[in-house]
């Protein structure tokens, strides 16, 4: 059973599209949360998403954010003024999908969070101090989280020495017991690699392969400007930051 994962698509339909097409034949969708936030089409990547029967899907904090559970000001201005934008345009059944999303999945060996398992809203597991914090805590043999908008994989050894791990685009990579995992930013990159990021999980083989597909920036940024969101967030489509 293959799976696609992905995260952080932020309202950005036109990399959504490029990365279902690119991914091919797969069994389930697993989403880890922010499907809205910064872009211009939440109503659409929202419907897109909760059409899939073979679903789990996790709440982040910009969608948070967008239902108004999530006082703005914890958020820098342009990420604010978007979560704005979007509160006023969600439409009620899809802000009703939104309100229904939990922030944690458990799918033994898998466990499913936005942030990190152990604060699934907020944490960054940036590096691998941070990611043996969650590991050391983790009754679950695999973490799949997003929210740093990096493909990054973290390791932890029988030592419980933790270490991160690189793996080849497009090549499958045989997980070990003790990971954390995390799929990159469909709709916003952010390690000047432009090109939209997912993965695909073989569950029956505990295979993980990341990936990367380019899809039409400039008709994002172009939908963006049109609709007033900030202008910075159009900009850093094109460089991936
Ligand atoms: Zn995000």
């Amino acid at each position: 059973m293959n799976i696609l994962v992905i995260s952080d698509i932020h309202s950005n339909f036109s990399a959504l599209e490029a990365v279902l097409q690119d991914a091919g034949h797969f069994d389930a969708l697993w989403c880890l949360g922010d499907i809205v936030g910064y872009g211009p089409d939440p109503n659409q990547c929202i419907e897109t998403v909760a059409a899939f029967e073979n679903l789990h899907c996790l709440i982040g904090n910009h969608d948070q954010a967008a239902l108004g559970n999530i006082p703005l000001t914890r958020f820098n201005n342009d990420a604010s003024s978007a979560a704005a934008w979007t509160m006023e345009r969600l439409r009620d059944d899809n802000r009703a999908f939104l309100e229904n999303l939990p922030a944690l999945i458990e799918e033994d060996p898998f466990i499913l969070a936005h942030g990190s398992p152990r604060n699934p809203m907020w944490e960054y597991v940036l590096d691998p101090f941070l990611a043996e914090r969650n590991l050391n805590q983790m009754k679950h043999n695999y973490a799949l989280v997003g929210h740093t908008h990096l493909q990054l994989a973290f390791h932890q050894d029988e030592n419980k020495q933790t270490q991160s791990v690189m793996i080849e685009e497009g090549a499958w990579f045989q997980l070990q017991p003790r990971m954390i995992l995390n799929p990159g930013s469909v709709g916003q990159p952010r390690d000047l690699d432009r090109r939209a990021a997912y993965a695909l999980l073989d569950l029956d083989n505990l295979r993980w392969q990341p990936h990367r597909v380019h899809y039409d920036i400039s008709s994002v940024q172009m939908r963006m400007l049109d609709s007033g969101l900030p202008e910075r967030q159009a900009l850093r489509l094109s460089v991936g930051w």
